[in-house]
């Protein structure tokens, strides 16, 4: 599996790991575009929002609220936050591995799509 996110999953690559449970994983965007930008995963490799299936419908609430419970975490709840998930190509997509970017600070507000 050559997924960089399926790496950092399982240890193989290194990143900076901020919360873990059962059915998600969080880290630092390597790139970060704001003060706070912070990258929720689903454990298991699901390539994007169309390889979603009914059955994901709870693992995708989980991710939404783990997103806030980070942002409570990292102090930017009060002042607000963007979550945002690109799917494929068109839609700004890089890794093909299902993320939901959480961004704070000034520069979210500024941010473009
Ligand atoms: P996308 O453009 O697919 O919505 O977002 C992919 C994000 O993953 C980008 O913001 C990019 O900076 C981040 N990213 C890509 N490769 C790595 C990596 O190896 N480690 C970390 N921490 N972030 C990565
Ligand atoms: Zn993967």
């Amino acid at each position: 599996m050559s997924c960089i996110f399926c790496k950092i999953l399982s240890g193989e690559s290194p990143a900076n790991i901020i919360y873990r449970d059962e059915q998600v994983t969080a880290f630092r965007d390597i790139h970060p575009i704001a003060r706070t930008h912070i990258l929720i995963i689903p454990n298991r490799h699901i390539a994007s929002v169309n390889e979603l299936g009914v059955e994901d419908e709870g693992l995708v609430g989980h991710m939404l609220l783990v997103a806030m419970e980070l942002a409570k975490q990292e102090g930017v709840a009060e002042r607000g936050y963007r979550l945002m998930i690109n799917t494929g190509a068109h839609g700004g997509q890089t890794v093909p591995h299902l993320h939901l970017h959480l961004i704070a600070g000034k520069l979210a507000r500024f941010l473009l799509g």
